[in-house]
């Protein structure tokens, strides 16, 4: 996700000092972030079967690339890695807090109760549009040394993992938009086609 969602990140407490890497932009960041058109970004990405040293290299060169992009959440599609795995840091501006790892993500439970916020994207960049989605979420995962974990987020990291959840089906926020007139605007305002939205609404 991109980084006007700022701030909030008094949920993030589970510790990844394994995986933590400086919080700065680099002049040529490890990785490329695939864009909106790109079939890269529409392919399901697969469980990742053993959490090793392979997967902790890929999650710091993943928040490396995030950071260098002010993003505060990153799927490995994005980088073209179809693997299950997300980079989230809703604290980019301290160097002390430290990302979240999710490997293989799982929904367990997400709330009736919805929320509109107007979302952005590493993929699409300069593009924001507002998004309903459930205000909570309970999720199962492993962090970056294997361990299970479930956390039961609300506020701006549900809204995050669940963005960056989707990526891991191919799905991206625009797909999600209702407002036709707002999406095909700011598409055509930052050099992206509509045709590459595949609408869910
Ligand atoms: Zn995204």
């Amino acid at each position: 996700m991109a980084s006007s969602f700022a701030k909030m990140a008094r949920q993030a407490e589970q510790t990844s000092r394994t995986v933590q890497v400086p919080k700065q932009v680099l002049d040529a960041p490890p990785l490329t972030i695939h864009k909106l058109g790109d079939q890269v970004l529409r392919q399901p990405a697969k469980r990742i079967s053993k959490v090793d040293e392979a997967v902790r290299e890929l999650a710091r060169d993943m928040l490396r690339s995030m950071y260098s992009a002010h993003g505060i959440g990153l799927a490995a599609p994005q980088v073209g890695v179809h693997k299950q795995l997300l980079v989230i840091d809703l604290d980019p501006e301290n160097a002390a807090t430290p990302p979240m790892v999710l490997v293989n993500p799982e929904i367990n439970t997400t709330s009736a109760a919805l929320t509109t916020y107007e979302e952005g994207c590493l993929s699409i960049p300069g593009v924001y549009l507002s998004v309903v989605r459930p205000s909570e979420a309970e999720v199962s995962y492993r962090d970056e040394q294997g361990r299970p974990r479930r956390i039961k987020a609300d506020g701006l990291l549900a809204r995050c993992i669940l963005h960056e959840m989707d990526h891991l089906k191919g799905v991206l926020f625009v797909d999600l938009v209702s407002d036709e007139l707002s999406l095909n605007e700011e598409l055509k305002d930052h050099g992206f086609h509509r045709d590459d939205v595949h609408s869910q609404r």
